[in-house]
């Protein structure tokens, strides 16, 4: 007896290993590969996403959280784990315990990453993050000399790298991309200038990794692309992507509605015609956005339906026309192929007045996941 749920997310883990080869060859040998697989891998599984990456070749993983990384460890993961913002001081001996490594961008962290080390007679490693315009964290890029020299003093600790994030890789030809590479390659030269090694320099998201190849410096950190979705439509055509992600359901119910009936709350869409509505096990919980509603198509036995009536939060409701032959328990695609049609996550994106990015992320949240 199982009792999955008719609504689910199937990732197909080979084209995440065909992505990542793909990302890879557009680098120089020797450059390394960090997949980020945050926020459960973009909604395709955390640790599934980071072995698959793995096995292609990754050299490490990107996370945001210490409890991500500490899932990955807890799985059995050995490679190395670099969490992209600064965890809270308190989480120093944990992280120490887990052999993670922090981003720094405070005087304060740095400290208490050093003493938590001292303790255990260890040296902790680091990456400094230095803003050279995004303005969200790090430290200013022409502060960072300095601050390396300053937290350089302190006992336990062991910078293995420097980074930046790029607040426009996604745009060809774009100026602020240029000055803030342009910044971040003064800072790096000026912490050399120091006497101080820089280690690992890095910054490529996808976008960058597959439009600016200048950029590609020491690693590449890539998490969109690698689950085969196209960052921006800059970067279509410059690279072949295959998406891993699917998202299908089970027809629970499909029943005929007489002229003039309602279907869902508020009763906001009713049949001009006598016709047949099919019930599908998920709604705006398990990512499939309330704005969507009415907007979106659902695949069934191949054609295109429209979704009407508002999204619920564990059911939808789509109408099937004459010519589809359906029956319950048939698979409807909500992401993904049937026969000869495709909805894609950039379609829904589109659709939902969002990005891809948040579209995957919001899958990953309630539906259960099928490897294949
Ligand atoms: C999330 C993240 C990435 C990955 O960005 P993608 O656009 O998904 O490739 C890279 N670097 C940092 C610092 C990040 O936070």
């Amino acid at each position: 007896m199982t009792f999955e749920r008719a609504a689910r997310v199937e990732i197909d883990l080979c084209a995440i290993e065909q992505n990542v080869r793909a990302l890879k060859a557009l680098t120089p040998s020797g450059t390394l590969f960090m997949a980020v697989v945050k926020a459960e891998g973009y909604g395709h599984g955390g640790v599934e996403s980071a072995n698959a990456a793995l096995r292609a070749g990754a050299d490490r993983l990107g996370v945001a959280t210490v409890a991500e990384a500490i899932r990955l460890r807890e799985a059995g993961i050995t490679a190395p784990v670099q969490i992209l913002s600064e965890p809270p001081a308190d989480s120093a001996h944990t992280l120490i315990e887990h052999d993670l490594i922090p981003t720094v961008t405070t005087r304060e962290f740095a400290a208490a990453l050093g003493r938590a080390a001292t303790v255990r007679g260890v040296e902790a490693r680091y990456h400094l993050k230095i803003d050279t315009g995004m303005n969200r964290i790090g430290v200013r890029a022409e502060e960072a000399p300095g601050f390396v020299t300053e937290v350089a003093e302190f006992a336990g600790l062991y910078m293995e790298g420097v980074f930046t994030h790029f607040a426009t890789a996604d745009v060809v030809g774009d100026w602020d991309f240029e000055s803030q590479f342009e910044r971040f390659v003064e800072a790096v030269e000026r912490i050399r200038s120091e006497g101080m090694d820089p280690g690992i320099v890095h910054a490529c998201n996808s976008p960058a990794t597959i439009l600016h190849p200048k950029a590609h410096m020491d690693m590449v950190r890539c998490g969109i692309a690698i689950y085969g979705l196209h960052p921006s439509r800059a970067t279509q055509g410059h690279i072949d992507l295959e998406p891993a992600m699917r998202v299908t359901a089970s027809i629970v119910l499909l029943k005929r509605v007489g002229m003039g009936e309602g279907v869902s709350y508020g009763l906001t869409w009713r049949a001009a015609a006598p016709t047949t509505i099919a019930t599908l096990p998920l709604g705006y919980a398990d990512g499939v956005h309330r704005t969507l509603s009415g907007a979106m198509q659902v695949l069934v036995g191949g054609q295109r339906c429209q979704q009407v009536g508002r999204i619920c939060m564990d059911q939808l409701m789509v109408e099937v026309p004459r010519t589809v032959d359906a029956a319950d328990g048939d698979e409807a695609v909500i992401i993904g192929s049937q026969g000869e049609e495709t909805v894609s996550m950039d379609e829904l994106a589109e659709l939902g007045g969002t990005i891809n990015y948040e579209m995957a992320c919001a899958f990953g949240m309630r539906l259960p996941r099928i490897y294949r």
